[in-house]
């Protein structure tokens, strides 16, 4: 369990963290969720004891960071900037942060099988792919076999294949029982992964809840129709009580209708159906509503530095 409270960053004038104050329960996928600048990385960091707060605490299992001895085996991270010696071979990278930590040198075999370089393992990471160092990375978080692990926007540049590999693991390593705390600056990405959600912007919470209850209260459903015969539906549509929206295609819109009875209403009138679909509006969506004004701030800031 990791628990920020009222977590602080300024940089100068930048408030890159603001009060923050969630909670990362064990043995799920947890999203954080920002668009860019939201202070995500910043989070991260200081969790991680990399950068030190204005404000505020991170506690681990109830310890601050530097409180736990021998870190690696609580809290294992990816992060955006990765520190690898080009010149390292991957086993070597690994067999050195082993040694420094005091883990049993067998474990980065182990860690090497898990992420699948193991053939690859006498190769210098220089010249490895964006995948094969992202591989890498979390291959060093996993050394410890932490209770606790965060990855700092791990599917960016990586190919579907690689994409597909880290949704998996993240949610295997969460079915451990392990805490899983994973950042994302899209929505999509999330809803395939994450079980709860602590969303940010400009440095502030904005939500944290589950995967569940923002899809419930941020999906409504409707009904997409076009006919050939709009007149004639619409009329049918307002004698049953059923109101629609108009859409510019030529098309209409029913907010929580239900298509059967649509299907069956226009078959009882005999009006031909050229679509009738069930929809959802999209998570995207949601989010970047949820977000607007700290995107917006954001450029407004941009703007005024110009001027
Ligand atoms: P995210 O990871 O959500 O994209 P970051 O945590 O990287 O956001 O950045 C949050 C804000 O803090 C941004 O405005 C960024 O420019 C600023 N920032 C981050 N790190 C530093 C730093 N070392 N010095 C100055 N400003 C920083
Ligand atoms: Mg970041």
């Amino acid at each position: 369990m990791i628990e920020v409270h009222e977590l602080t960053k300024r940089y100068g004038d930048t408030v890159a963290v603001d009060r923050l104050s969630f909670q990362v329960p064990q043995g799920v996928v947890t999203g954080f969720l920002g668009p860019n600048g939201a202070g995500k990385s910043t989070t991260m960091r200081m969790m991680l004891d990399l950068d030190r707060p204005t404000s505020g605490s991170v506690s681990i299992d109830g310890k601050q960071y530097r409180q736990l001895n021998e870190p690696l085996k609580y809290i294992g991270a990816l992060l955006e900037a990765k520190a690898v010696h080009p010149g390292r071979t991957a086993r070597n990278h690994l067999l050195w942060l082993a040694q420094s930590n005091r883990i049993p040198v067998s474990r980065v075999n182990e860690v090497l099988d898990l992420v699948g370089l193991r053939e690859v393992a006498s190769r210098r990471s220089g010249g490895f792919s964006l995948g094969m160092g992202q591989r890498l990375g979390i291959a060093a978080a996993m050394l410890g076999d932490p209770r606790i692990m965060l990855f700092d926007e791990p599917v960016n540049g990586l190919d579907p294949e690689g994409i597909l590999w880290v949704r998996t693991l993240m949610k295997s390593l969460a079915q451990e029982g392990r805490t899983v705390f994973v950042s994302s600056h899209l929505m999509s990405e999330m809803a395939l992964t994450a079980h709860h959600l602590v969303v940010i912007g400009r440095g502030r919470l904005l939500a944290n809840l589950s995967m569940n209850d923002f899809i419930s209260q941020n999906s409504h459903s409707f009904v997409r129709i076009r006919t050939p015969q709009p007149e004639a539906l619409l009329d049918a549509l307002a004698g049953a009580g059923i109101s629609s929206t108009p859409l510019s295609d030529g098309g209409f819109e029913i907010v929580d209708g239900d298509p059967a009875a649509v299907g069956d209403l226009a078959r009882d009138r005999g009006i031909a159906l050229h679509e009738l679909s069930p929809q959802r509006a999209s998570l995207e969506e949601a989010f970047m509503q949820m977000t607007a004004d700290s995107v917006e701030y954001r450029t407004g800031a941009e703007q005024k530095k110009e001027h």
